[in-house]
């Protein structure tokens, strides 16, 4: 097995590969790795409901299994739980990601806050993730089924797919969906990094024959980590590989750059630019209700200065213009690091669009640099450990 090889795999335990997005294996090579002593521990999803999870750190092999299955309405940010709890313990542990969770992972390592060398990364391809409470909305006014009712949801050929618990299937196009206000959260609209290359495996659907959809992974090859979760896999008897042909490989790219082009899109429609002239009463009228909670930052995967933090210690007396130097520096500070993991839009209790309102900062500065924020471990153009 070699860096960049393709493969179709799927788990060899038949409830696993039944409950599992499509065929478990990602499920079933963080599980290998535990079982085997690959790792120590294990970070994935507890379900809750289908619009609510817990991240989860585990030694459990049983816990790993029973986290098969992807949640869309589930906007957890992953690299912040991975970085505050554990690897900076020592412990090795195996991890899985979407893109947004991994670039924060690598943001994170760059702050000394995850040691990345320790840790295995099995990232997901992500097309966007919906927010919990405006899903339920749009399931009773849209698709008028009760969310309690839901069993699962896919997305496929631009559809979102619901699955009721008496078997009923019910399936609306997202363009459509998001042309009402609901659909994926905005930042995921514009989101460029949609197969996560960064991290050790790339795993997605996008790429498998049709007669596979729903029970197989296509998964990448990215590093030599990588190699060894999927060999330790297929040795433990937990998944089997076989090497994914010329055209599913074509397909994914093609899919991959309809999303690139679609985020472009919408990066336009969301972000519009703003006149010179009325830049500074759009930020102070944006800005106007926050309660300077502090849990924009709290939730950030590269925000790392702690308690010393200058956007915190610099706000004084001297700030009491609507416009707060909290926010001021925040922009500019993070502005060559910020993954757009959308965080800090979901977190803010006065529902400020902070993670679109950074992307007006982030984007065009990372576009200048040539700098994509968390794909490598390269320093960010300004960076500065804390
Ligand atoms: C929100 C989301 C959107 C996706 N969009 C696409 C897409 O557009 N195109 C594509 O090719 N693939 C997409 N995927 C990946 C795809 O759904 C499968 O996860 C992948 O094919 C692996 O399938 P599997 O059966 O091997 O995974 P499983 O064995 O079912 O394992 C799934 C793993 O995902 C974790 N997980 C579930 N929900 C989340 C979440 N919200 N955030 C982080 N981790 C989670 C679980 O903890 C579990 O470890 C998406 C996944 C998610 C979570
Ligand atoms: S920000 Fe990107 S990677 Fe993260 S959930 Fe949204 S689409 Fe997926
Ligand atoms: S500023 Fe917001 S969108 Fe950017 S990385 Fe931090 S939490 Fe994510
Ligand atoms: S989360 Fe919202 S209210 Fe709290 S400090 Fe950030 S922007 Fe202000």
């Amino acid at each position: 097995m070699n860096v960049g090889e393709c493969y179709l795999g799927w788990s060899t335990k038949d409830e696993v590969r039944e409950k599992g997005a499509s065929g478990g294996l990602v499920t079933s090579v963080l599980a290998a790795a535990l079982e085997k002593g690959l790792v120590e521990k294990v970070l994935v999803l507890k379900k809750i409901s289908e619009y609510d999870a817990e991240p989860i750190i585990t030694d459990s092999v049983d816990e790993v299994l029973e986290s098969a299955g992807s949640l869309h309405a589930v906007p957890v940010g992953l690299s912040k739980k991975l970085g505050l709890q554990l690897t900076r313990l020592g412990k090795k542990i195996a991890t899985v990601g979407k893109p947004c969770d991994v670039r924060g992972m690598y943001e994170m390592a760059l702050r000394d806050q995850i040691n990345i060398d320790n840790t295995y990364i099995v990232g997901l391809n992500c097309g966007g993730t919906m927010p919990p409470i405006l899903t339920r909305k749009m399931l009773r006014e849209v698709y008028e089924i009760d969310p309690e009712e839901v069993v699962e949801e896919e997305i496929a050929k631009g559809e979102l797919i619901f699955k009721t618990k008496d078997g009923k299937e019910i399936a609306k196009k997202i363009d459509e969906l998001e042309e009402m206000g609901y659909g994926r959260r905005e930042n995921c609209r514009y989101c460029f990094v949609k197969i996560p290359t960064n991290a050790d495996l790339a795993c997605g659907n996008w790429g498998v024959p049709k007669a596979k959809q729903g029970q197989a992974t296509f998964v990448e090859v990215c590093s030599e980590k990588g190699i060894e979760l999927l060999e330790n896999a297929v040795n433990a008897g937990y998944i089997e590989l076989e090497s994914a042909s010329e055209k599913g490989i074509n397909a994914r790219k093609k899919v991959e750059q309809a999303m690139i082009d679609l985020a472009s899109k919408w990066r336009e429609e969301l972000l519009p630019s703003i006149p010179d002239e009325e830049r500074l009463s759009f930020y102070i009228k944006e800005l106007e209700d926050c309660i300077g909670c502090g849990a924009c930052k709290t939730v950030c995967p590269v925000c790392a200065c702690g308690d010393d933090s200058k956007c915190t210690t610099m706000i004084s007396e001297l700030d009491n213009h609507k416009i707060s130097l909290y926010h001021l520096i925040r922009f500019l500070h993070i502005m060559d690091s910020c993954v757009a993991c959308g965080m800090c839009t979901d977190v803010c209790p006065a529902e400020i669009k902070m993670s679109q309102l950074q992307a007006r900062f982030s984007l065009p500065f990372q576009e200048e640099k040539e700098y994509v924020a968390g794909m490598t471990l390269e320093k960010p153009p300004f960076f500065e450990v804390r």
